[in-house]
């Protein structure tokens, strides 16, 4: 079994008594032993089985199995969101004294998580930026358990050395985890480049169909095990229902992933045509500044696109109330398309020096490409454009 797509559809498939082919939910938070001695050998670890469901589920156990498959990794541990899947790694990597080194630009509550509920437990929080590697080398020293990035980033598309962070964290003894939400394993293997641990968002591209919220973690087993100790004692566990609907979504998503990307390259390259379109940020594009560690690391650059609309916050807004088909929505992954404008949403809280700092404009605009035929997204996004920047002759034809 080792094609992808065999993999996907054939790893961890499970079956209860009734036969039945699609894997079964065990709704169940409780598991029955066959006597006394059987639950004290299960409870001690000297049998395996499970136990309770906050420490293991069968479903939950086959969506582990599955996307540790695909990601090229020893395990897996599911968690209910993908900020529990982030904070369980800092739970289990992080101690007083010690620091972690994090790139400006990730998902904006993993920084908020990091300062707010990280630090004051003595934790150094050093962001750095994404591609900057001297940066990253003065902030890692021996005291850095944990350096975090996301690549490409999100809005802007920029591109990290996953090896070269890799190996300046490795030299200090730390670990390197890698939030790979944005590409999935179909398209980027973190693990391959040297990341110690992979984590998602999974109700993202994983759910594909935006029905849940959920998290994974993926590595080899001596850190899954730390992964596991945590959903045990602090209970961020994936519950049974959501992991069978990520358990199912896996088997579909390298044919998602696949079609999705396809369309993207194909708007990001007309998006860069128009001249109602300012700068466009993908890291598909052959001019992109890091193209070749982006063709170095990964093999198609995602479902998310952004660009600059007019030069202001109105022309970013009427652009986007002007869509017909793409919804405003805040989220990424879905089979359905949505723009969302970073500056006032995602990035809201930042002050604006920040977020001007960033890269983060009034007139930015995110794309998040679903599963529509790319000549009506295409459709869409040219009659709004059109709309916002000839108003005047727009409604002079109206007239
Ligand atoms: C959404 C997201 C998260 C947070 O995951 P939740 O499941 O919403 O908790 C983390 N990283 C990235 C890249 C995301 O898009």
């Amino acid at each position: 079994m080792n094609g992808s797509m065999t993999q996907a559809v054939r790893v961890a498939q499970f079956q209860d008594s009734s036969d039945s082919f699609c894997e079964p939910i065990a709704l169940t938070a409780a598991y029955v032993f066959e006597s006394a001695a059987d639950a004290a050998m299960r409870f001690s670890g000297a049998s395996c089985g499970n136990v309770y469901s906050r420490f293991t589920n069968p479903t939950v156990r086959a969506f582990e199995r599955r996307l540790a498959v695909l990601e090229g990794a020893e395990d897996a541990v599911a968690f209910s969101s993908g900020m529990a899947a982030i904070a369980a790694i800092a739970h289990a990597r992080l101690q007083t004294g010690a620091n972690v080194v994090c790139s400006r630009d990730v998902f904006g509550t993993t920084l908020t998580a990091f300062r707010s509920y990280f630090a004051k437990f003595g934790v150094d929080v050093r962001i750095v930026d994404l591609t900057d590697l001297a940066q990253w080398y003065a902030a890692i020293d021996d005291r850095t358990s944990l350096a975090f990035l996301e690549t490409p980033s999100n809005p802007l598309q920029q591109v990290a050395d996953i090896r070269a962070v890799a190996s300046l964290v490795h030299a200090h003894g730390g670990l390197l985890a890698v939030d790979n939400t944005m590409l999935t394993p179909i398209l980027q293997k973190p693990l391959l480049f040297g990341a110690d641990l992979v984590v998602h968002s999974a109700g993202k591209y994983i759910d594909g169909q935006g029905r849940c919220v959920a998290g994974v973690v993926a590595g080899p087993d001596v850190l899954m095990e730390e992964m596991r100790a945590v959903t045990r004692s602090l209970g961020p566990t994936l519950s049974a229902m959501n992991a069978w609907l990520l358990l199912k979504s896996l088997e579909t998503l390298e044919l998602r992933v696949e079609a999705i990307a396809q369309s993207t390259q194909k708007l990001a390259n007309w998006l860069k045509g128009r001249r109602e379109v300012g700068a466009v940020y993908y890291s598909g594009f052959r001019s992109h500044l890091q193209r070749g560690l982006a063709e170095h690391q990964q093999r198609g650059a995602g479902g998310v696109v952004s660009f600059e609309v007019g030069d202001s916050r109105e022309s970013a807004w009427a652009f986007i109330d002007a869509l017909r088909l793409i919804s405003i929505a805040t989220n990424i992954g879905d089979t359905r398309s949505m723009v969302t404008h970073p500056a006032t949403t995602t990035h809201g809280r930042l002050t604006a020096e920040e977020r001007s700092r960033a890269g983060i404009h009034e007139s930015l605009v995110r794309l998040s490409v679903g599963l529509e035929s790319v000549d009506d997204l295409q459709a869409d996004i040219e009659q709004a454009l059109l709309s916002v920047v000839e108003p005047s002759r727009a409604s002079f034809t109206q007239e």
